[in-house]
């Protein structure tokens, strides 16, 4: 046995460095309530730590540990707390985390059900409950990936392959040399990450056809030209500045009429399908072709877990195939087949304990809670002077502006500086806005007025200063 080795059973049976690390990992889930939203100036200055050249001799795991608890820790943004709103990033449900902690140490391969069983049982009853709870078609596939990014990635190429196959054209075996056009409706208010997929996908950013939008960020469903069987209809649920939601009953009606694919990005918005007060907002979706969402923002799964879902099983298989002389396919549930990727984290185990424990009525209550806090937000900051919201809050995203465009900037700026909560900026109407996320189960109503409060000393501060 070579020494490495010796060094590293010898690691796995005492499992000091196991302790250590469930030691340190649970100071932080006692200290991140009091910590400031965003690290200080000195623990910024702490990550110079790690910047050094490539070891050359073997490490110690316990100083490695202790210098990610030192140097690491501080310059962390405690987004498991309640007043972290920038982006849309999601806290985490306990239970999922300490699955994730679980199942870490299991390690487990995902592609095939050979190489880990319970993750191809667990990808299969999670499909089914996310079909169920959202009310999409039966046949309704899922694959789990690493986020929205990735899931409109495979969506589109379901699209893409099936498109190309209705025109007798074998995008796989043909490539995009001659294929006959495609044509791609979006918002013009789509993600970035519908932007990437369309570029990585060889389709051209510049044969998109940008479809008006009203002043929520809708599109004008009157305004969306014909389609035919060649057009892939890209609809959004939840808006990532304003929260809005496109009119899915109307366009996919149109589109199913024309023949066409609709894709719905519901990184964050396609949740309230699962909810009695907010599915209005959804009302259509399941007349679409393929939907992504994302478990790590509104459902607060730990990071690292989307879902693609798609009724045209074929297609997405298809489009998404692997083959190899040592794949061992089984008659179980092999989860590449629905993936961009071969090897991945057993991703889907987080998402299945996080709807095991939410439950139907669970999911209601996180959602609506999010909603009920942005709503909240909305009423206190309203009635600060300073301060103009901007759109309807449908659901948990909140767009404020000050008077000026430098004023908000500004503001932005002193509310970072301040460390109280952490919101970013957008672009709204042309406008520089102050953007507000609820993301978080653990965004209480306190949070809610501390944050209103840190609003309203900062922009104070930068008035002061004029
Ligand atoms: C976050 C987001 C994405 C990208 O999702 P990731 O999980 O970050 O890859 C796409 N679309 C919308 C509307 C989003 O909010």
């Amino acid at each position: 046995m070579s020494d490495l080795q010796q060094q590293m059973f010898s690691e796995f049976e005492d499992k000091k460095l196991f302790k250590q690390a469930q030691e340190y990992a649970l100071d932080y889930i006692d200290s991140h309530r009091d910590r400031q939203v965003f690290p200080t100036e000195e623990a910024l200055e702490g990550l110079k730590a790690f910047d050094e050249p490539l070891p050359v001799n073997k490490g110690n795991g316990a100083d490695i540990l202790r210098l990610l608890q030192e140097k690491g820790g501080p310059a962390t943004i405690p987004q498991i707390g309640g007043r972290y709103f920038g982006l849309v990033n999601g806290g985490v449900i306990p239970t999922t985390l300490a699955v994730r902690n679980l199942t870490d140490y299991w390690d487990q391969n995902a592609p095939l059900y050979v190489t880990s069983p319970v993750n191809s049982m667990l990808e299969e009853v999670t499909q089914k409950w996310l079909v169920e709870l959202l009310g999409l078609p039966n046949q309704t596939v899922a694959g789990f990936v690493s986020g929205t990014s990735i899931s409109l990635l495979a969506g589109i190429a379901a699209a893409r392959y099936r498109i190309f196959k209705n025109n007798h054209w074998d995008v796989n075996e043909q490539g995009l040399n001659g294929a006959p056009p495609i044509n791609i409706l979006a918002s013009k208010h789509a993600h970035g990450t519908v932007i990437k997929a369309i570029a990585i996908l060889g389709l051209g950013t510049n044969n998109i056809q940008w479809l008006d939008a009203d002043d929520q960020g809708r599109v004008i469903a009157e305004s969306v030209p014909e389609m035919d069987a060649s057009t892939i209809l890209i609809l959004q649920a939840g808006n990532v500045n304003s929260g809005s939601f496109d009119p899915f009953d109307i366009l996919c009606d149109k589109a199913n009429k024309a023949g066409a694919w609709v894709h719905i990005d519901g990184a964050f918005g396609l949740w309230a399908a699962g909810t009695k007060q907010l599915c209005h907002l959804t009302k259509g979706i399941e007349k679409a072709h393929s939907w992504s969402m994302d478990g790590h923002k509104t459902l607060n799964t730990p990071y690292d877990s989307g879902v693609i879902l798609c009724k045209d099983e074929e297609a997405l298989v298809t489009a998404l195939q692997t083959s190899g002389a040592y794949i061992v396919n089984s008659v179980n549930r092999d989860g590449m087949f629905y993936t961009p990727e071969m090897s991945r984290r057993a991703r889907a185990i987080e998402l299945w304990a996080a709807l095991k424990y939410l439950g139907r009525e669970g999911v209601d209550e996180l959602v609506v809670g999010l909603h009920e806090r942005a709503k909240q937000f909305a009423a206190e900051i309203a009635n600060v002077e300073g301060f103009t919201v901007l759109n309807e809050v449908v659901f948990n995203q909140v767009i404020v502006k000050c008077a000026d465009d430098e004023l908000t900037q500004q503001t932005i700026s002193e509310i970072q500086n301040l460390r109280e909560c952490w919101v970013g900026g957008s672009k709204w109407e042309g406008d520089a806005v102050i953007r507000i996320s609820v993301c978080s189960w653990a965004t209480t109503e306190d949070d809610i007025s501390r944050t209103v409060a840190s609003f309203k000393q900062a922009l104070f501060a930068v008035k002061s200063k004029r």
